[in-house]
């Protein structure tokens, strides 16, 4: 298999930055990767990138490696008594699963509608939204692995999710590719509706109407990537000492305020943003979206300078106002691999 060289990264992150790889690959059929290690251009010293949909990147210059994009496909369903069991393929996308599932009478994973990106990328930050995480569905993640070649499946357990974290953003980081996941939904239904905007639909609400509402609110929240660039949230919520939060709670009142184990609490990064008064704020094409002060946009052929300026101003801003240090969600990727986000906007 020949790679593009160089590889153009613009259609292949949701920022939309103009970057290039020095080559890439669209990776179509998994047994593609048995020869892959003994390709004339292979070196095991080569960077490497997976890419999903992009969703979830800034790119901060170009990338002097190999690009990977999976696009690997198919899903397969069994059933016990009690669970549908899902081997879903690395490359399928996140929303179209779920919609599918949800035509096919399998709800569970409704509150996890509209994110972007792909099912492989899902176990890397343990998506989750509207109370929900992936992980509470994951059997298993197989992976295929660069320094032999060889496969492996880790179950659920030994992924070790937390909160926008897994094993492969540790141990397993740049070492795999993540070929296929396995779900298990409980047939044993429960609707998940605690979580602000769900509550009016109440306990009697179905599956259908969750994944609905959700997209609905999504919709009108959340600037469509392929109208306005951005990656969605760019920084985690904090999660901060229970002593610092209680002391902002006495200046905020209305402050968002949420346990997070002990002695700890997890605010929002949002709130503390928009508190800041940066909704809105641009620094040349790069802005803070006007209604959802979490998520930066690129505002029109912005540059990699100007969102990493922005996010260290958004950060700094917040550290001065609040004693709370934003960390991004966003991966950072620089010339040879990913770089430590929360260094690069200090
Ligand atoms: C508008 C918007 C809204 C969003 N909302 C949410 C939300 O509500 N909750 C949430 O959790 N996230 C959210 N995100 C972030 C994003 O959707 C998720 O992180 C998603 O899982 C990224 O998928 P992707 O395929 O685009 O991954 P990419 O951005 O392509 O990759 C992300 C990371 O995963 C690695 N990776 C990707 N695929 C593989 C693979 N097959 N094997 C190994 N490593 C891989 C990449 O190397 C990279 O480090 C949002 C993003 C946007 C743009």
């Amino acid at each position: 298999m020949q790679p593009i060289s160089p590889f153009p990264l613009k259609p292949f992150n949701t920022f939309g930055l103009n970057a290039n790889a020095r080559m890439g690959l669209i990776l179509s059929d998994e047994t593609t990767l048995d020869s892959l290690r003994q390709s004339p251009w292979w070196s095991d010293s080569l960077p490497r990138l997976l890419i999903g949909e992009g969703s979830n990147i800034l790119f901060t210059t170009d990338f002097d490696g190999l690009v990977i994009v999976n696009r690997l496909k198919g899903i397969s369903v069994q059933e016990t008594d009690d669970a549908w069991l899902l081997h879903v393929a690395a490359g399928e996308n996140w929303h179209q699963l779920i919609a599918w599932t949800l035509q096919n009478q399998m709800p569970g994973m409704e509150n996890l509608a509209l994110i972007p990106g792909t099912v492989g990328a899902a176990p890397v930050q343990n998506i989750g939204a509207y109370g929900v995480e992936f992980c509470q569905f994951c059997d298993y993640v197989d992976t295929w692995h660069f320094a032999d070649g060889h496969r492996a499946r880790y179950s659920a357990e030994q992924c070790r999710f937390g909160y926008r974290d897994s094993l492969f953003k540790h141990e397993l980081h740049d070492q795999v590719i993540i070929t296929a996941v396995g779900f298990r939904i409980p047939k044993q239904w429960q609707p998940v509706v605690e979580y602000g905007p769900l509550k009016a639909l109440g306990s009697t609400a179905s599956a259908d109407q969750i994944f609905h509402t959700i997209c609905e609110l999504r919709q009108s929240k959340l600037p469509d990537p392929a109208m306005l660039g951005n990656a969605g949230s760019f920084f985690k919520n904090p999660v901060v000492s229970s002593a610092l939060a209680m002391e902002l709670k006495r200046h905020y009142p209305a402050m968002p305020c949420f346990t997070a184990g002990s002695e700890q609490n997890k605010l929002a990064a949002g709130w503390l943003i928009d508190q800041a008064g940066l909704k809105g704020f641009s620094l040349g094409a790069a802005g803070v979206h006007r209604d959802q002060a979490l998520v930066l946009v690129n505002l029109g052929n912005a540059t990699a300078n100007e969102i990493l300026s922005l996010a260290k101003h958004v950060a700094s801003t917040v550290r001065q106002k609040f004693a709370v240090q934003l960390e991004p969600e966003v991966r950072f990727i620089g010339l040879s691999g990913e770089i430590n986000s929360l260094q690069a906007i200090q």
